[in-house]
């Protein structure tokens, strides 16, 4: 008898975004001459810079050509893709990685699913609340999130993000192994800087734990001196797995693409006390259970680090950004407590008078038909705060924002 992993019928459906297409679609039948705007999609809008696209064109050709033709690659990559990633996004920041510490994948939701295989289940893990799911879910479908209550997962330790704390967590008052940071930070929108990094990776050497730090929106930063890898603080090469993406940077969402940095000076600990290598763990998880990225998908997305490759990306996200900017200030003028969107494609929105994600989302939809996303989705923290997203594209945003200031006032 073939005995189920249990620990998946722990989780729910996916129940924030069916619920809220299940809400969209109940309006729309309700109103079908109304449009609705969404500003609650986590997708890119915008078509993928022209460079990779004609790298991409180019990689093709050659799959057709006898002389040319590439069957699997390395598993962990082309060298032309891990060197242009090395010189281009840590170099500059006074990051030194050798290609080995460099494992290019099919993006960061699976590296960020796929690294508790190399990670006892024994571990103790820390989260933010509110949080990407992602993080979640796969500590429950590997055993490490214990029972859930009311939406709370016993094991997992919550370190919760409000307005008091500007959304920046304080370190765990209790010791934990694994640590998932995201910044800049999906939903919240906001940012460490450096001291603030420090803080962590200090904990981290402390207390032998593992964070893990995802940096998909890095390419969003606007302020100088915002840290765009945890390797630019001292040590975190010691304690510090970093997940990278280009599906936020160059619109590879449906492309996939990302990388994952494993250094060398990593290690963890086995039962026995001995220290162990995750890049040798990792790479084997690797080797045994992914095939590699595409070569024509590597070869567009080495193109955005090309000058116009790099040109046409910054191009991308100032469209974004500049949707971010606009909605922003609209809040602003609308007296409303708004948060993030200056680093990142995300703002984080307060309800008002203590009105709860989904009743304020109905609200939105109803009466301004534009679709953000519950706050309560991404963990309990997220009570009484809704997400809107930059990507869409600009006439949506703005009209949008139209509607939504008509509807305020
Ligand atoms: N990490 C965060 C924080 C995200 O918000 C997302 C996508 O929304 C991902 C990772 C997934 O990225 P990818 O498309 O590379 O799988």
């Amino acid at each position: 008898m073939a005995i189920v992993n249990e620990n998946f019928l722990k989780l729910s459906d996916n129940y924030l975004f069916s619920e809220i297409a299940k809400r969209v679609k109940a309006f729309k039948e309700s109103y079908p001459d109304r449009s609705v705007i969404s500003l609650g999609i986590g997708d890119v809008t915008q078509p993928l810079p022209k460079a990779s696209l004609d790298a991409m064109s180019r990689a093709v050709e050659e799959m057709g050509d006898i002389t040319t033709f590439r069957g699997y690659g390395p598993e962990h990559g082309y060298d032309f893709l891990i060197d242009s990633i090395i010189s281009n996004d840590y170099l500059p920041r006074g990051v030194e990685l050798s290609p080995s510490e460099v494992f290019i994948s099919d993006g960061a939701k699976s590296d960020c699913g796929n690294i508790g295989d190399i990670l006892s289940v024994n571990n103790s893990v820390a989260v933010t609340d509110p949080v990407y799911p992602v993080y979640v879910d796969s500590n429950v479908m590997s055993g490490r999130a214990g029972s859930n209550m009311n939406g709370v997962w016993s094991n997992l330790v919550y370190m919760t993000c409000n307005i008091e704390n500007h959304f920046k967590p304080s370190l765990p008052k209790r010791h934990v192994d694994i640590i998932y940071l995201c910044y800049p930070n999906n939903p919240m929108g906001v940012v460490l800087n450096k001291e603030e990094l420090k803080e962590w990776v200090d904990y981290a050497l402390e207390n032998d734990s593992v964070i893990l730090y995802d940096a998909a929106y890095e390419a969003y930063i606007q302020d100088e001196g915002i840290p765009h890898s945890i390797y630019e603080i001292e040590g975190a090469k010691r304690c510090a797995i970093e997940f990278r993406s280009f599906s936020k940077t160059a619109g590879f969402t449906g492309v996939r693409c990302g990388y994952t940095v494993v250094p060398e000076e990593l290690t963890a600990s086995t039962s026995d006390a001995r220290r162990v290598s995750l890049n040798k763990l990792w790479n084997r998880r690797q080797c045994t259970k992914f095939n590699g990225t595409s070569y024509i998908t590597q070869r567009g997305a080495e193109a955005i680090y090309t000058e116009q490759g790099k040109e046409q990306v910054r191009n991308i996200i100032n469209y974004y950004m500049s949707n971010a900017m606009l909605m922003r200030n609209v809040f602003e003028e609308l007296g409303a407590n708004v948060y993030g969107g200056e680093n990142a494609p995300y703002l984080w929105l307060k309800t008002p008078d203590g009105i709860s994600s989904w009743d304020f989302f109905d609200h939105m939809l109803y009466e301004a038909n534009v679709v953000v996303t519950p706050g309560i989705g991404f963990g309990p923290s997220g009570e009484g705060f809704v997400r809107l997203t930059a990507f869409g594209r600009k006439e949506n945003c703005s009209e949008a924002m139209n509607r939504i200031k008509k509807w305020f006032r």
